[in-house]
């Protein structure tokens, strides 16, 4: 399952849609707090992208000493404005900020990361909102590449609100059906529950945690986690030795990671429409 090649039809796709309705203004703005430099990277690939799918960015770039306060009048500002459609701060925020107080400001129909307290209650209760991007990107990798998920059984490792437990209700949600088990530091025998599943996603952030071993023949792997190490970024699969036993497998990197950034701009999209900014 190729993220890289996805995420270049999806963003082909958003730009043909916003020029055929006569290329209004959509606007991401992201806020990047400090000089973290995965962090800078990330963010601009996000522009980078979204430039290619013809949308409009804005990157607030400030100090790592800036202070709370004015982190926060930034995303004040952003969500005042009604020419920005869709507002991310880069996460994590450098030490001693409090990034729960700045989210909290995110207005939900701009909450293009999906992890406002409003947003997380739409996806609860099921009704339309804004997404976390790494889920849906999930989500999108099984769509496209027809990875079957109703009466499937999926396992997702990871329950964090980023990414874990969004991706384990969207997975059990009434249209895609699967039966989801929610695995976790405290999960034991992971390698028997992951054993027993037809979908198997990692989201943990530990190299090499899912081996060849984990995985029933045929099974759908996708990797979510990123692990630094000497030799590069590393996934959560082993992929090497899995790939010979999955019946589809994403790599690391090149799979979830790109989906993460074209799910951002397609919830920039949806922003926008939430807005009433752009034709639905
Ligand atoms: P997190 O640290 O908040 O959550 C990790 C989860 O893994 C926790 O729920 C924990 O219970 C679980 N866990 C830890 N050790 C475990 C073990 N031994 N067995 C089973 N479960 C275990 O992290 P996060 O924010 O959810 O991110 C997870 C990983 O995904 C990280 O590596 C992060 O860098 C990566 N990530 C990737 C993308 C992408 O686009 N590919 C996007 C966001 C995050």
């Amino acid at each position: 399952m190729d993220g890289n090649r996805l995420r270049d039809e999806i963003v082909l796709n958003l730009a043909h849609i916003i020029s055929s309705a006569g290329s209004p203004a959509v606007c991401l703005a992201t806020v990047l707090v400090g000089d973290d430099a995965p962090s800078q990277r990330y963010v601009r690939n996000k522009h980078v992208q979204a430039a290619k799918a013809g949308m409009i960015s804005r990157n607030e770039v400030l100090a790592a000493d800036v202070g709370q306060a004015e982190v926060e009048n930034v995303v004040r500002r952003l969500a005042q404005d009604p020419s920005v459609h869709g507002i991310l701060v880069q996460s994590p925020l450098p030490a001693g900020y409090d990034e729960e107080a700045v989210l909290a400001l995110i207005p939900a129909d701009k909450d293009v990361d999906g992890l406002t307290l409003a947003s997380m209650g739409r996806l609860v209760r099921g009704v339309p909102g804004l997404v976390g991007c790494t889920p849906l990107g999930v989500m999108r990798l099984l769509q496209r590449y027809g990875v079957a998920t109703s009466g499937k059984r999926a396992v997702v490792i990871g329950r964090s609100m980023l990414v874990g437990l969004p991706l384990s209700l969207l997975l059990a949600r009434k249209g895609v059906d699967a039966t989801v088990t929610i695995a976790h530091s405290r999960t034991a025998d992971l390698l028997e529950v992951c054993r027993q599943a037809d979908i198997v996603i990692g989201a943990v952030g530990q190299a090499h945690l899912i081996t060849a071993a984990h995985i029933k023949p045929g099974a759908a792997v996708i990797d979510v986690g990123i692990s630094r190490t000497e030799a590069g970024i590393v996934g959560d699969v082993d992929f090497e030795a899995v790939q010979a036993v999955a019946g589809a497998i994403t790599p690391m990197p090149g799979g979830t990671g790109p989906m993460t950034i074209a799910c951002l701009l397609e919830n920039t999209l949806t922003a926008a429409r939430l807005q009433g900014a752009f034709p639905a």
